[in-house]
């Protein structure tokens, strides 16, 4: 029986590095961002970085974006419980993009938010120790300093919506990516 409380919608497209960086990339505003919210510099996935996160994307010709929109069958579910709603497509996005990593030898973003990996376990950071699973996870492309809103709308044809009360908006968008080399991978 499909327990499915959602309908989703995948779109995907490839970008050149050097396009995807100049034209979608700002690290000084995204960092203000990412500064107000609580997981900053408290989750390995999250900024501020050790280094310059520009040079981690330059040995990559190209980036593949995926985009989902999810859409939730009850319009006035509470926002709480939105990370329930996408935990299955967030794990089959998740996974996917791992897979391709290694396939292409290439570097995967992942999303915004908090790592649930260690459960209720704090993030190894708060104490100064490295990342327990650094196999499996990857920063959001927002942690680099991607305009995720205008690579929806611009790249993806989606127009990323927000809740304007406690419920769920019309859709949740997810969006993640994958720079690689040579030839477009098959997702
Ligand atoms: S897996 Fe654990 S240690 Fe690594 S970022 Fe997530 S919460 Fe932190």
């Amino acid at each position: 029986m499909d327990m499915k409380n959602y309908d989703a919608e995948e779109v995907v497209a490839v970008i050149g590095r050097d396009r995807y960086v100049r034209e979608f990339r700002d690290v000084v505003t995204f960092e203000e961002c990412c500064r107000a919210c609580p997981n900053y510099g408290k989750r390995w996935g999250c900024p501020p970085f050790d280094h310059d996160t520009l040079q981690d994307l330059l040995p990559y010709e190209k980036v593949m974006i995926i985009g989902v929109k999810v859409t939730p069958h009850d319009q006035k579910m509470p926002m709480e419980q939105v990370y329930d709603l996408m935990r299955p497509e967030l794990t089959r996005l998740n996974s996917r993009l791992l897979e391709l990593e290694k396939e292409k030898g290439g570097l995967a973003f992942g999303f915004v938010g908090k790592c649930e990996r260690c459960g209720k376990t704090p993030c190894a950071r708060v104490e100064g120790r490295p990342c327990r699973h650094p196999d499996v996870v990857r920063p959001s492309l927002e942690a680099y300093g991607f305009n995720v809103s205008e690579t929806a709308g611009k790249l993806l044809g989606i127009d990323m919506v927000w809740s304007r009360d406690l419920t769920v908006p019309k859709y949740l968008t997810l969006v993640c990516g994958l720079f690689f080399n040579g030839e477009d991978p098959n997702w």
